[in-house]
């Protein structure tokens, strides 16, 4: 096949007009490989996008002949709009998408060759976990000792390093063995009902051209151009496999910043940058150094935090940008005046002018997400979470979604266990054992095993008709292959008895579970098949399974509600925002106390990498936040400000101060104190001594409210405590 077209004289400056002579020289490089170098903001996402563009237009390649990886379906989606806006006509053929979405498609397309069945389905997290369980379980280990968590996490880790069973090296250590045995028989287990994780998927495909040559060829006389954004962040099996497939021919463009290099725990090895430079034969480095995305004091506070890292690549980056605003800083009481402080300066934002959807609220975990949750859905302000729990692994989502998959593989017992638990039909725990065992036994689906059990008379009394029913309506839902994908789900939420056990149970949940449901069905009939989906044969149901697992939570919430932006440093790699409020900066909160606690300098080092991230999203205006005392995962902790807080020029920053009768620490304070043993400092704040001219001396217990309603709880000598407003109480600081 072709991979390139005629060209004709054209006028190219839409695709270079808005990009500065580095920026072009990547675009508009001759044929060979190519790494862009560059920090944050920098435009290595739009230069990959226009490089895809001028592939197209101006050395007549395919779209056809192009790969390209991003780290998010969104930003693929976005990538291919953007492409398509540059040529002014669809870019049929291109295939975009992650490694993962990429992967998967190569396996459905061959899923003969790679050793699946034709219905395999992906596990996702959660599940994966349960199958890692069961395995455990059915091992017979101390599951306090071998737990499901640490077996996913160290099966993910092998897979990621290319490692099947075979290749890891036991030697003498009992423990490793053991763990190698859970991961020959989760492979196992795997196998026998057709499921391959998301680890799974990208090694599988590596394999699958690796034993196939002339399968992999055809993908090399076809891919003869490999885009890969966010490079610093690919793990061992995802480097392999862009090295096999480009072969000797094909053309890699990689963009990538190794400060911004935030997966090592998942795997990414930044080395990659520097291996590209040796692996593939006459690469050529660009880098670029002018930022267009903050103002310079954002920029001057990132470069000087992640200026602390060592062994870097090394690059400058400056911008034409004013100063702007200098970066806020707000020392908050607890975690509830942090959250308050955040959304009232949102509020007025919104206010004067601000869209919601410009402000994002970024944390180190999700758990700190609850509080300004809270806060803005006590204001009415709409927002969205990305990355918690997504829309698709909601349980009674899950629960519908398990018997999609059993339509579409039989095969898989997790899907089967899933289904016959919820809504419950009467089939107990020992039916369940005597089906799984029995399955073991003839190395047959529970499925399958459930059916010759019923037939024969086996399973008696409420189970009997139990498994009668969701058999019945199985086979039912299977005989409306002809019916839209949404209709089946619709029929199936009925006949499962999930509508009905969803509706019925507590009021205020069910409303919301039983709404769950129904936009289940909402999004199966807006759910649109992609052109290379649907041209590499996947069907509808397929599709729309994949797509529920691959999904990173990216989509929720619809595209034209203007919310504001909840999501985790790690989610918000690639993305900018006019305003950001970074929050939680405490150490042991972020740096993280693993961090902190390892006193592993790479880990620190990674934490870092992850506030220059954070720092780097913002546009207009950072605020940055720290509470002194947070109740989180159900313990009450006392933290000092983060140290990365100091590690921004004092210059740069304002202390934010709303509560003006209250001397809690300022910016030049908590400086010193960072330098001196937190505790030994006379802390104003909890704990302070005060003195009140009726109730005599008493300590500090508690803070509520701010500005003008700000209270504080103190508790006297006399045993009594008392709420008191700040501004009236007239209370003297003793220390
Ligand atoms: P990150 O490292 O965060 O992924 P990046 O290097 O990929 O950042 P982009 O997201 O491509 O950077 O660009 C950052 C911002 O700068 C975007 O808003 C982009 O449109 C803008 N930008 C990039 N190059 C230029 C340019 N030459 N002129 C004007 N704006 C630009
Ligand atoms: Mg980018």
């Amino acid at each position: 096949m072709p991979t390139r077209i005629a060209t004709s004289p054209m006028d190219i400056s839409h695709l270079l007009d808005d990009l500065n002579p580095a920026q072009r020289e990547a675009v508009a490089a001759p044929p060979g490989h190519l790494l862009v170098l560059a920090g944050a903001g920098s435009g290595k996402t739009r230069v990959l996008t226009h490089r895809i563009a001028w592939l197209a237009e101006v050395e007549g390649v395919w779209p056809h002949a192009i790969l390209a990886v991003t780290f998010t379906n969104k930003a693929a989606a976005e990538m291919r709009g953007r492409c398509e806006s540059l040529l002014k006509r669809p870019t049929r053929g291109l295939w975009i998408g992650t490694f993962h979405g990429l992967a998967h498609r190569l396996l459905r397309l061959h899923w003969h060759e790679a050793g699946l069945p034709e219905t395999f389905q992906i596990l996702d997290a959660d599940d994966q976990q349960r199958l890692v369980k069961r395995v455990i379980r059915d091992a017979g280990l101390d599951e306090s000792r071998f737990t499901a968590q640490q077996g996913g996490w160290l099966i993910n880790a092998w897979k990621d390093e290319g490692k099947r069973p075979d290749d890891v090296d036991a030697g003498g250590n009992p423990n490793l063995r053991t763990w190698l045995e859970v991961y020959r028989s989760y492979e196992e287990a795997c196998r026998r009902q057709g499921l391959v994780d998301f680890a799974e998927l990208l090694l599988r495909s590596h394999e699958l051209w690796l034993a196939h040559p002339a399968l992999l060829d055809h993908y090399r006389q076809r891919f003869g151009h490999l885009l890969i954004d966010e490079f610093q962040d690919t793990n061992t099996t995802q480097y392999a496999w862009v090295r096999l497939l480009a072969g000797s021919s094909g053309q890699v463009f990689a963009v990538g910043d190794d400060d911004q290099s935030i997966y090592s725990w998942r795997g990414a090895r930044v080395e990659h940058m520097q291996h590209f430079l040796r692996d593939f034969p006459g690469a050529r480095t660009i880098r670029l150094e002018q930022n267009y995305r903050s103002s310079s004091t954002i920029l001057d506070a990132a470069n000087a935090v992640i200026s602390r890292n060592e062994g870097r690549l090394g690059k400058a980056l400056w911008t034409e940008a004013g100063r702007g605003l200098p970066i806020a800083v707000y020392a908050a009481w607890d975690e509830r005046d942090e959250a308050r402080f955040v959304i009232e300066r949102i509020r007025r934002a919104v206010a004067a002018d601000t869209r919601p959807s410009e402000i994002a609220i970024l944390y180190r975990a999700n758990a700190l997400s609850r509080n300004f949750e809270q806060e803005l859905i006590s204001h009415g302000v709409p927002y969205r979470v990305y990355g918690g729990l997504r829309f698709f692994e909601r349980a009674e989502v899950k629960d519908a979604l398990a018997w999609l998959r059993l339509l579409a593989n039989p095969a898989d017992d997790g899907a089967f266990e899933r289904a016959v638990a919820t809504p419950p039909r009467g089939v107990g725990e020992k039916t369940i054992e005597d089906l799984r065992s029995q399955a073991r036994d003839g190395g047959r689906s529970l499925l399958a095993t459930a059916i010759d059990a019923l037939a024969a008379g086996q399973v008696k009394g409420r189970a009997r008709s139990g498994l009668g029913d969701l058999l019945a309506a199985l086979a039912e839902l299977r005989g409306m292959q002809d019916s839209r994908l949404h209709e089946r789900i619709d029929r199936l939420l009925e006949l499962s008895g999930l509508r009905a056990h969803y509706e019925a149970q507590s009021r205020h949940e069910a409303d919301s579970r039983a709404a769950n449901l129904d936009e289940l069905v909402s999004l199966a009939r807006s759910f649109v098949l992609s052109a290379e989906d649907e041209a590499a044969g996947i069907g509808e149901l397929p599709a729309f399974l994949s797509h529920a697992a691959l999904e990173a939570g990216e989509g929720q919430g619809e595209a034209w509600q203007d919310c504001v932006q909840l999501m985790t440093l790690h989610a918000a790699k690639g993305l900018e925002f006019p305003m950001v409020f970074l929050v939680g900066l405490e150490d042991g909160m972020f740096p993280s106390q693993r961090a902190v606690n390892e006193g592993d300098p790479g880990k620190l080092e990674e934490e870092r990498r992850l506030c220059y991230v954070g720092i780097t999203r913002a546009r207009r205006q950072l605020t940055l936040s720290y509470a002194e005392k947070r109740y989180l995962r159900g313990s009450e902790t006392f933290g000092r400000p983060s140290r990365f807080l100091t590690e921004i020029p004092p210059e740069l920053l304002e202390d934010v101060r709303p509560r003006a009768q209250v001397s809690a620490p300022t910016l030049p304070q908590m400086r010193q104190r960072m330098v001196s043993d937190w505790e030994d400092q006379p802390a104003i704040g909890l704990g302070t001594t005060v003195s009140h001219a009726k109730f005599g001396e008493g300590v500090v217990i508690g803070f509520e409210g701010s500005g003008a309603h700000a209270r504080v709880h103190v508790r006297f000598e006399d045993g009594s405590s008392k709420w008191l407003v700040l501004a009236y109480a007239n209370l003297v600081v003793l220390g």
